[in-house]
């Protein structure tokens, strides 16, 4: 079992999932923060958070932090070589779906008012991304409440692979 260790400090990275916990420790952090979290569910959830540590690390065959930390790193990449018009957007199962519109309000009141809900005439909601408004933000994916009911997929807009080192909106390209 791991033993959570709670201290005052700056914080190295934020983090709200299982998945990005796992992720921030592969690349190499050595601190992890917990805030909203703490304040949404109570520092109970810090007991939640390591239970699923521990597990995926048992499923991985880990035993110790530093088995794994840092082995995402050789896959990482200068942002400035990233392609600028990478594109995916949301994608709701409605299979999946529990209704409870929390996508919807985080994207109205927060990004980009790209979910649309309707309501049937049995008082079931339905919940449709509307691609054309949709920028792949992923804040309707993080704060869905069903693990997997919303995912991100790329798509193919047609574009050019542009790096911001090209871009025409780069006022200081490199000499
Ligand atoms: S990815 Fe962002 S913009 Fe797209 S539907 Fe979700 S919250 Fe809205
Ligand atoms: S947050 Fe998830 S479960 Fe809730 S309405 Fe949106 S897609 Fe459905």
């Amino acid at each position: 079992m791991l033993t959570p260790k709670i201290y005052k400090c700056r914080p190295l990275a934020a983090l709200r999932t299982g998945a990005m916990r796992q992720s921030l420790l592969l690349s190499a952090h050595k601190g992890l923060q917990v805030c909203t979290a703490a304040m949404l569910f109570g520092f109970r959830i810090v007991d939640d958070m390591i239970d699923g540590l521990s597990h995926w690390m048992d499923e991985k065959g880990y035993r110790r932090l530093d088995d794994f930390r840092g082995k995402a790193v050789a896959n990482t990449v200068n942002w400035n070589d990233l392609n600028m018009n990478f594109d995916t957007k949301a994608v709701i199962d409605s299979e999946k779906c529990i209704e409870c519109g929390r996508c919807h309000i985080a994207c109205e009141d927060t990004s980009h008012q790209a979910i649309r809900f309707d309501t049937a005439v049995d008082g079931s909601r339905s919940f449709t991304v509307i691609d054309e408004e949709c920028v792949g933000c992923n804040l309707c994916a993080m704060i869905c409440p069903v693990p997997e009911c919303i995912e991100m997929r790329p798509v193919d807009n047609g574009l050019d692979y542009v790096t911001w080192e090209n871009h025409p909106l780069n006022e200081n390209p490199s000499p």
